[in-house]
């Protein structure tokens, strides 16, 4: 059955802002300047000022941008990075691509983040980064991580790609490590038509390195410096993303709204609803619920059987996927209890009250 219900409908914001869309793709179209145009310039300072942070740098993708970030931070072979396992696989890619390993850390089942208070006991002396990933639009607990990684010399990137516009203790999360990773793919809580990303950070070296890295390690054109990519933002989608940018809030907002009115339908339901901290503001990029029992994946058969779309973010822990067999880590069972009780529930900003019921009383039967 088609689903009638989708786990994200991204119409309700694009037709709110049509008018004004079709106009600014139409400039361009006229304009005729594809790449590293006006729009591409404006919008790095449209979101510099956003985040509060020195430099914004668009590229193709938010794996593009961890990717560069981590090149930019000097990370090599068998250097270690800690990171969590709870996540999507672009994370440790990120760094595989330079003979780094990763270091896996269990999750916080509560918030499904890393659990920073177990960080410290993973440090050893080839540990280099730390990428702590702020998971469907929580943050990690960054100040504690931090404290860690100044005590060790250890740098930090931030994995923003599900959490444009969360706060972490009224600061935007991007750039309260040494750089940070946005991802524009078109789920996301600001999401380009096609793929898009941008890296973020408050130091100039790093910012330079990733700058050139962007257009083939080079700052000058024809005079190549080092090995680099093509990694650009594309104009069209710089327009459309500055037309969003203005509305993320507001968006962000009505994300909220959802969560809380599912928090209060789901208030005497036996599911585990999500966890917001005290030091962060969540945005829900997902409004994911845990089912405990072993129930969760015959639940999200009898929604689907109802026309209603949901997703598990992520049926296997990263420590166990095939890229990594001939890897050995240590167990880390919260994030192998969540791979088996997550459920991701249908969530966008402008989500209608009713469409919810139809969600929830469908969820009710299902676990009956
Ligand atoms: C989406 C995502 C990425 C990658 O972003 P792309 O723009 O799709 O390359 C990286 N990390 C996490 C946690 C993500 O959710």
């Amino acid at each position: 059955m088609a689903n009638k219900i989708p786990l994200l409908d991204t119409y309700p914001e694009i037709e709110s802002i049509w008018d004004d869309l079709t106009a600014k793709i139409q400039e361009v179209l006229k304009k005729g300047q594809f790449i590293m145009g006006p729009n591409v310039k404006e919008f790095e300072a449209e979101m510099a000022s956003y985040l509060g942070v020195k430099h914004a740098i668009a590229c193709n993708s938010g794996t593009d941008a961890l990717v560069m970030g981590v090149q930019a931070m000097g990370i090599g072979p068998g250097d270690e990075v800690i990171t969590t396992p709870f996540t999507f696989f672009a994370t440790t890619e990120s760094f595989g691509h330079f003979g780094a390993v990763p270091v896996f850390v269990d999750i916080d089942p509560n918030t499904f983040n890393l659990d920073v208070a177990q960080v410290e006991k993973k440090i050893t002396s080839k540990t280099k980064l730390i990428i702590p990933v702020h998971l469907y639009g929580h943050a990690v607990d960054m100040d504690p991580l931090v404290e860690i990684a100044k005590k060790h010399g250890i740098k930090i990137l931030e994995d923003c790609a599900q959490a444009f516009g969360c706060e972490y203790k009224g600061r935007k999360v991007t750039s309260i490590g040494d750089g940070g990773a946005l991802s524009f793919f078109p789920s996301k809580n600001m999401g380009a038509c096609g793929d898009g990303g941008m890296f973020v950070s408050n130091n100039d070296e790093i910012a330079a390195e990733v700058r050139r890295l962007r257009v083939h390690g080079t700052a000058k054109k024809y005079f190549n410096e080092v090995i680099g990519y093509n990694s650009r933002l594309d104009e069209i989608q710089a327009a459309i993303l500055r037309v969003k940018l203005p509305h993320i809030d507001e968006w962000n907002e009505g994300r909220r709204k959802v969560a809380a009115r599912y928090n209060q339908m789901l208030k005497n339901v036996h599911v585990i609803t999500p966890y917001e901290a005290a030091y962060t503001k969540h945005v829900y990029h997902q409004y994911t619920i845990r089912i405990e029992g072993g129930k969760r994946d015959l639940v999200q058969a009898k929604l689907s059987e109802n026309g209603i779309g949901t997703f598990v973010y992520y049926p296997v822990s990263v420590d166990k996927l095939p890229v990594y067999s001939g890897l050995k880590f240590d167990k880390l069972p919260n994030s192998d209890i969540c791979t088996t009780q997550a459920l991701s529930l249908p969530i966008w900003p402008k989500m209608t009250e009713d469409i919810q019921e139809v969600v929830v009383n469908s969820l009710k039967n299902a676990l009956l």
